[in-house]
């Protein structure tokens, strides 16, 4: 028998796929090789098993090496919001791969990194703002974080409990689940306070006015990797005024809800919150690695040296993610994706209506193109998502005990996936429900 062919990617709008088991046979071998070769942690999926081995992917959709093609509910960890593989960004990237692929970082320049700082200045809700690059989003947040103690010669930083920055030491610090920080206790900074996400502002204010000592308040508009949680209303904007009245200043991590993803290019806008420094990467390159933080001018003046810079690696800035965050950027306003994120915001609301009232269900969440679905316990969590999985949808679990499923797919996303994609995920919360109560035989 010939091979079939593996199902088309088209333009990433199409429904899932599954023709093997999930991982399939060539999953499990590739799987097998990496475990061979690659340190362990960071090379499985989920809870030890095997993982799924992606071949392509385009829009919503995955391809994996067996012919299954997946909806992607994770939009690649959010840095896909433009979906995966736009054709403007690979279009970028093929031009300016052709004609320049380093540019010397801190010393010399290149354009499309002057187009693309002068674009995020003129977008980013900061007052007056000089842009700053970085490679990832943890390094954006250790630039935020400098910043801040340059700035104000202070060294006390206020983050929240659920709050995700990042995992290099200085965001490490500010990263709340004691599982990541733990085994490096000894090498964290002890100047980071910790505070219930929510805290009333009177609170607040009294764990700030009584150091004064503090440089920062680093704040994720949404919290993300760990549940997808919104702060009460106003509370953000009240925060900010907070930081100001005492001159504290605010760091708005917007890695994981820039982009439109929350329904406007920044979160922070949806209380005209303007912070002192703003941090975005993921979704800025379309998959490629970029990230940024834009700060007010005379907090980022804080980093003249006058010898060499002082904050600065080999691929910042890099030629190809800049030229991809431009198209990134295009891709945003003329497919008016922030508002899309909103108006299929709205749809996932009432399609996980009746969701939300399940007995194993706690809550369900969200905003824009950010959902949570908050189940009673992390094992269930993990079904749902293998059970989904088999179905031909790719999502993950996070919060602190790893019982939210969190919905995140591509701002590209059709009605007609999203649609399917859901069902198959609430058809998956029954299934495992219904197998945990049905009667032993
Ligand atoms: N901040 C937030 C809010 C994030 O969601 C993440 C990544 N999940 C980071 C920081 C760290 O970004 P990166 O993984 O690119 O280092």
């Amino acid at each position: 028998m010939g091979r079939t062919r593996p199902p088309a990617l088209s333009r990433g709008d199409l429904l899932p796929s599954v023709r093997t088991a999930v991982p399939g046979p060539r999953s499990l071998a590739l799987s097998a090789r990496l475990r061979a070769a690659e340190a362990p942690g960071i090379n499985t999926l989920y809870r030890d098993q095997p993982s799924l081995a992606w071949r392509s992917a385009r829009g919503a959709n995955v391809l994996d090496v067996d012919g299954n093609r997946f909806i992607d509910l994770t939009a690649g960890f959010g840095a896909a919001a433009v979906g995966h593989a736009h054709p403007a960004v690979r279009a970028a990237i093929r031009r300016q791969s052709a004609i320049l692929l380093h540019g010397l970082g801190d010393v010399h320049a290149h354009e499309p990194r002057v187009e693309l700082a002068e674009q995020l200045q003129r977008l980013s809700p900061v007052d007056d703002p000089l842009v700053h690059f970085a490679v990832t989003g943890s390094e954006a947040v250790e630039i935020a974080l400098k910043t801040a103690f340059l700035a104000t010669g202070r060294s006390e930083v206020l983050a929240f409990e659920g709050a995700y920055h990042g995992l290099t030491f200085g965001a490490l610090a500010a990263t709340s689940r004691p599982l990541f920080r733990e085994p490096f206790r000894e090498h964290l900074t002890p100047r980071v306070t910790r505070a219930p996400f929510g805290l009333a502002i009177p609170e607040i204010e009294g764990l700030l006015v009584r150091s004064g000592t503090f440089a920062c308040v680093i704040v994720e508009p949404i919290l993300g990797r760990e549940g997808i949680v919104l702060p009460p209303p106003a509370w953000l904007r009240d925060l900010a005024s907070l930081c100001r009245r005492n001159g504290v200043l605010l760091i708005a991590d917007e890695i994981f809800t820039g982009c439109g993803r929350s329904g406007t290019l920044f979160a922070v806008e949806h209380e005209q919150v303007r912070p002192d420094l703003l941090c975005c990467g993921k979704a800025l390159a379309g998959g490629m690695p970029l990230a940024a933080v834009i700060g007010r001018r005379p907090l980022m003046q804080a980093w003249k040296s006058p010898g060499e810079a002082i904050h600065t690696s080999t691929f910042v800035a890099h030629p190809a993610a800049c030229a991809a965050a431009l198209a990134v950027l295009a891709a945003l306003r003329t497919g008016r994706l922030p508002q899309r994120a909103r108006s299929l915001g709205a749809d996932v609301e009432q399609r996980l209506r009746p969701v939300a009232s399940h007995p194993r269900v706690r809550e369900v969440r969200g905003r824009g193109l950010l959902w949570a679905i908050e189940l009673d316990d992390a094992d269930l969590a993990s079904e749902v998502v293998a059970l989904a999985l088999d179905r031909g949808v790719i999502l993950l679990a996070g919060g602190p005990l790893g019982s939210t499923l969190q919905i995140a797919p591509p701002l590209t996303i059709t009605s007609r996936q999203l649609a399917t994609a859901l069902a198959c995920v609430a058809i998956a919360i029954l299934e495992t429900s219904l197998r945990a109560t049905a009667p032993a035989r």
